[in-house]
């Protein structure tokens, strides 16, 4: 995942200044409340109690962790392109690269870059987006102890491919009108200077190309998964998902077939404002788009894995996938 707004940054600074300012039994408090409120949103679901295979999945993840970092680019990267072209493949899905040239932000020479993208029912002209990103951040540069260490990322990167692997599975059958494509971005943080890199290459240029060269197919719906792995998984409802007003009765409808699902880490409240691949595919494709993310890693009033060498997959779950994949899949067979 990007990165949050800065203004969001910045007024999480000033709640943080301002509960030192005013004490330690506030900050305190506030803890308290966390905690309650993570309990409270913990489901009884077991893992075979869903019928989406998560252990599958959390072994995929685990499988993509091991090649070790995926950086756009690099052989990590080649070869989780080679493991997911054979697996998508296998399952009956057309596999593509979509390819395209950067300027690579560190060296300055260029370099090619490639979306994967699944398709499932080609012949159908009306298509739902499913989509995640599979490029690792260069570095966990907000590690406290080794902000130039390796960057595995389970969580931010992995798990969202890992539940379109296992998603992958049930495709061939899906009934409507619809039809579905993956889309695996590229680029989405090939960040070495936060200031001065730009975020969301893959995207930017798969909402572009759909802009300019307008397919036959039209997306109704774009859903991105991101940080969908985490073992304590709290999914609150994203700021633009809920504010743009195109998107707003997707993400609605997705948290409404969480609750009759029962997977209560669906909370239908929205906390953060996130910087992501949606907001390509909104403003440029101007596809109506849900980003299914949790911020919290590992949860609200805890310092994060996020962007750290602590992304690893021993945080993330085989239930936590299996819950997402399963409401994810729900959601596709009541589009309407
Ligand atoms: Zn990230």
């Amino acid at each position: 995942m990007a990165n949050m707004n800065r203004q969001s940054v910045v007024i999480g600074l000033c709640l943080v200044a301002a509960i030192a300012v005013i004490g330690g039994v506030i900050a305190y408090n506030g803890g308290n409340d966390n905690e309650a409120q993570a309990q409270r949103v913990k489901s009884r679901l077991k893992l075979a109690d869903i019928p989406f295979d998560g252990a599958q999945s959390m072994k995929f993840l685990e499988n993509i962790c091991a090649i070790g970092g995926r950086v756009s680019g690099t052989p990590g990267m080649a070869k989780q392109q080679e493991l997911l072209k054979r697996h998508f493949t296998e399952l009956g899905g057309k596999v593509s690269l979509q390819s395209f040239r950067v300027r690579h932000p560190e060296t300055g020479f260029p370099v090619t870059l490639a979306n994967m993208i699944v398709e499932w029912h080609p012949e159908r002209q009306e298509r739902i987006l499913l989509c995640a990103h599979y490029d690792t951040r260069p570095f966990p540069d907000r590690d406290r102890q080794n902000p130039r260490g390796i960057f595995i990322g389970a969580n931010d990167g992995a798990s969202g491919v890992a539940v379109l692997a296992v998603l992958g599975q049930q495709m061939a059958d899906l009934r409507g009108k619809y039809g579905v494509d993956f889309v695996l971005f590229d680029g989405e943080e090939l960040v070495y200077d936060s200031n001065r890199d730009e975020y969301f290459l893959g995207s930017r240029y798969f909402a572009t190309e759909y802009k300019n060269n307008p397919p036959r197919h039209r997306y109704k719906y774009a859903v991105l998964l991101d940080m969908v792995g985490d073992a304590e998984l709290h999914l609150y409802q994203e700021k633009h998902s809920v504010r743009w007003r195109d998107t707003r009765p997707l993400t609605f409808s997705i948290w409404r077939k969480a609750k009759e699902l029962g997977v209560r880490e669906f909370i239908p409240r929205s906390r953060h404002e996130v910087r992501d691949d949606h907001l390509m595919l909104h403003d440029i494709a101007k596809i109506p788009t849900c980003d299914i993310i949790d911020f919290d890693y590992p949860r609200p009033g805890r310092l994060s894995y996020w962007h750290t060498q602590q992304d690893t997959p021993d945080k993330c779950s085989a239930l936590s996938l299996a819950k997402v994949g399963w409401v994810v899949s729900e959601w596709l067979k009541s589009v309407e």
